[in-house]
């Protein structure tokens, strides 16, 4: 079907695809628009990674608005919002509007009713169901990203449910669902009410197949030689003939750590391959890289890439992901090594893929576990570039004759997987049990079951009374702690804690873990509120390596009287344990809270920089949490969860939490300035100029803007000079950028 001929669509849709190389629609595209996805019929999307989903997306958000509707996008991870927002966002020129919503959970995203396009996640359209939002009943087209993680134990309940109160919010609501390739893509369509298109069609040809000994076998029984010299990995010989040819790879391995380890050993086969232009290009994307963080990630990443190698993992800040994405699509980085976690939503087609390890640990066996055949199909899908390569290559790699064979069997000729719903998990449905009734979806243990029968386990179960025992042992659970009340007959209603906690968005485990350990308390420390917070199921601990059980042992004995509730005996074994994480994750905040560099924490904890920011992130809004909770419970503990959280979110101690709230302020200019007897807000609209710049490094925009946030009438810093003795002590590594800092702002 060609461009022009997409009907419904606005009028400056097809010269729009011109521009950017589209003049037919892909087969299953073509397909989608037969199926009525322009006319406002719901569809479901089962086709192959990088067989353009987003553009069926599109034209379905672009037909509903061109209708008068507005369109919402669900992404299945946050750190996907940002770029498909930047997708949508060329349609801006045409006079549409795009709104990411992200951010604090506990409020109804009023701003977004003027959108036309919104990106959130289901956790975020979920919280905004909960809070009222009204735009949400005007919503015309939904869209649901990877769909298929409906299947994912922790967070595909919070999509099925999402999905199922969108629809009954708004019975007229186009729902588009796009996935991978699945086993039971017509349940999914028969769950949503939707046509199907189910394709196995890709815009280049894929090969697969087993990397073993010396030669590649492939899915079509041609073998072919790629011999491995006599000292190096099987990877490294894949990546140099890859290179010979002219090409990049992309790697996938089961953790961080040996995403690291890949890349660091593979930049030595890489770096025999750049040209001298490469190498210097490549220098300035690696001094770039250095530049977004101080870090040891930062810096392992930037010596990586300047030898032509890159890692990719959720632990990195995204600017360095998106650094990485792009030297890759550039060709300049010739292999990454990545964790397959962003895997699906990046954009980074190669001539080859690898994928190393098929096992990965899992908490939930305590041991390593086969990858699921929709998982490493998703990661072959990223083999090969329309137009650049005449065909990908995806490959897995065998140590011995069985293997080849289990590889063939698990992997190459297998059929992904059935999607199942996951939502008769008891944790799950204790926090959708208590949104429902919260947000008025149901009144009675009848309609609770009632709208329940809307969601895809209800289609695929074959236990029907598994359901309704669950959900009665969820209800006693919620009305043991006091977040429903059973009233007359069968019927339910939410009591005000109940409402808070859901509107909150917390687990109603982790709200009575709160209350249990505030109650009775009549004060705390800092550390005893982060222990708090890091004991729910709402926060993801930090492991204990070898040798961390007898450290954080001591520490227990050594801070018991600081926690807030009592500590489990060591022969606890898993209970014990546990609180053993928390104090980990929890003395990593409190350091992170007493202005330790970011660096430190990141070594003395084994974790990178995105790990520390995403805790801190967690904490911040459990301790918002906790504070109204604390509010609530008239506990009197308000006012140190607020000293907790302020501190953790500035990551400053208590006589910096004035000045860190100013914006453009921070940790470091808030110690720097405080050292010069500045210490609050107030000093800052009083004190003598020239010490304010002193403290700021003579940067003179800088110290503008702080006295202007800080509410000072005359910011301006014409004529005046630094005080040198308010001059911080030198820190080298801040010397460096803040001189590349000041060339940028012209600041001399
Ligand atoms: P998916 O989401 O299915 O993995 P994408 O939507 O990201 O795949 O599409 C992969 C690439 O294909 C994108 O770069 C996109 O611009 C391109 N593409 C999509 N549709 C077409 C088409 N009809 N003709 C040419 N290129 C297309």
């Amino acid at each position: 079907m060609n461009v022009a001929d997409i009907p419904e669509v606005p009028a400056w849709l097809a010269d729009h695809l011109r521009d950017g190389g589209i003049e037919e629609l892909y087969p299953p595209q073509a397909e989608a628009v037969e199926q009525g996805v322009t006319r406002g019929d719901s569809l479901v999307a089962s086709i192959p990674t990088a067989s353009g989903k987003t553009l069926i997306a599109q034209l379905a958000m672009l037909s509903s608005i061109e209708r008068g509707g507005t369109a919402l996008y669900i992404v299945p991870l946050r750190a996907l919002a940002s770029e498909k927002r930047e997708e949508f966002e060329e349609f801006e020129r045409y006079g549409l509007s795009v709104g990411v919503s992200t951010g604090n959970y506990e409020s109804d995203g009023e701003w977004l009713s003027s959108c036309d396009i919104v990106v959130a996640t289901s956790e975020k359209v979920d919280s905004l169901v909960r809070n009222g939002a009204p735009w949400i009943e005007d919503l015309s087209c939904v869209v649901s990203d990877e769909v298929h993680l409906v299947d994912d134990a922790h967070r595909g309940p919070t999509l099925e449910v999402t999905l199922a109160k969108l629809r009954r919010l708004n019975p007229n609501l186009q729902t588009v669902a796009l996935s991978a390739t699945i086993g039971n893509a017509d349940a999914i369509a028969e769950w949503l009410d939707a046509n199907l298109v189910d394709s196995d069609w890709r815009p280049i040809d894929l090969r697969t197949g087993v990397h073993y000994g010396q030669a590649l076998h492939f899915d079509d029984g041609e073998k072919r030689e790629l011999p491995v010299r006599g000292n190096e990995k099987p990877t490294a010989a894949i990546v140099r003939d890859t290179l010979d040819e002219g090409g990049s790879t992309l790697v996938f391995v089961n953790s961080r750590r040996n995403a690291e380890g890949a890349a660091k050993r593979l930049a030595g086969v890489t770096s025999e391959a750049l040209t001298h232009e490469e190498e210097e290009r490549l220098e300035a994307v690696a001094d770039e890289l250095r530049e977004v963080s101080d870090t040891e990630t930062s810096e392992d990443l930037a010596e990586c890439v300047e030898q032509g190698a890159a890692f990719h993992h959720a632990g990195l800040a995204s600017e360095h992901r998106s650094m990485v994405e792009d030297a890759f699509r550039d060709r300049l980085v010739k292999v990454i090594a990545a964790t397959p976690t962003l895997a699906a939503g990046v954009n980074t087609p190669s001539r080859r893929v690898v994928v190393r390890d098929w096992r990965r640990y899992s908490g939930d066996v305590g041991g390593m576990k086969p990858l699921s055949v929709l998982e490493v199909h998703q990661m072959f899908g990223r083999a090969g570039r329309p137009g650049l390569d005449p065909y990908g290559e995806a490959l897995l790699l065998a140590n011995g004759h069985d293997e080849l064979d289990e590889l063939f069997e698990r992997y190459v000729w297998a059929d992904p997987e059935a999607v199942r719903s996951k939502l008769a998990a008891e944790p799950a449905l204790r926090t959708h049990v208590l949104a429902t009734v919260a947000s008025g979806f149901a009144g009675s243990r009848s309609e609770l079951l009632d709208f329940l029968d809307r969601t895809l386990y209800a289609t695929q179960t074959d236990e029907p009374g598994r359901l309704e025992r669950v959900t009665d042992d969820v209800v006693a659970y919620l009305v043991a702690n006091e977040f429903l009340e059973r009233g007359e007959g069968d019927s339910l209603e939410a009591t005000s804690l109940g409402h808070t906690v859901s509107r909150l968005y917390l687990d109603p485990m982790s709200a009575a873990e709160i209350i249990d350990g505030m109650r009775g308390a009549t004060d705390a420390t800092a550390m005893g509120l982060y222990h708090l917070v890091c004991r729910t199921p709402d926060m993801y601990q930090l492991y204990l390596r070898s040798g961390d059980r007898e450290e954080y042992t001591m520490l227990a004995y050594e801070r018991e009287a600081e926690f807030l509730g009592a500590m489990p005996s060591e022969f606890e074994d898993g209970r014990f344990e546990d609180w053993l994480s928390a104090l980990k994750t929890a003395r990593m905040l409190e350091d992170w809270a007493s202005e330790v560099d970011e660096e430190r924490i990141a070594e003395r904890y084994g974790v990178g920089p995105g790990d520390v920011r995403g805790k801190v992130d967690t904490a911040e809004w459990l301790l918002g949490a906790a504070e109204r909770l604390a509010g609530e419970l008239d506990t009197g503990l308000a006012p140190a969860v607020r000293e907790a959280r302020v501190r953790v979110q500035h990551g400053v101690k208590k006589e910096l939490m004035d000045l860190a709230g100013v914006r453009g302020v921070g940790r470091k200019r808030a110690r720097r300035l405080f050292d010069a007897g500045i210490e609050d807000r107030a000093d800052l609209r009083e004190a003598d100029k020239s010490v304010v710049l002193g403290a700021l490094r003579g940067r003179r925009r800088t110290a503008e803007t702080v006295l202007e946030n800080a509410g000072r009438e005359d910011p301006d810093m014409d004529g005046v000079e630094a005080d040198a003795d308010a001059a911080p002590d030198p820190d080298p590594a801040d010397e460096e950028r803040e001189v590349e800092d000041q060339a940028s702002l012209g600041d001399f």
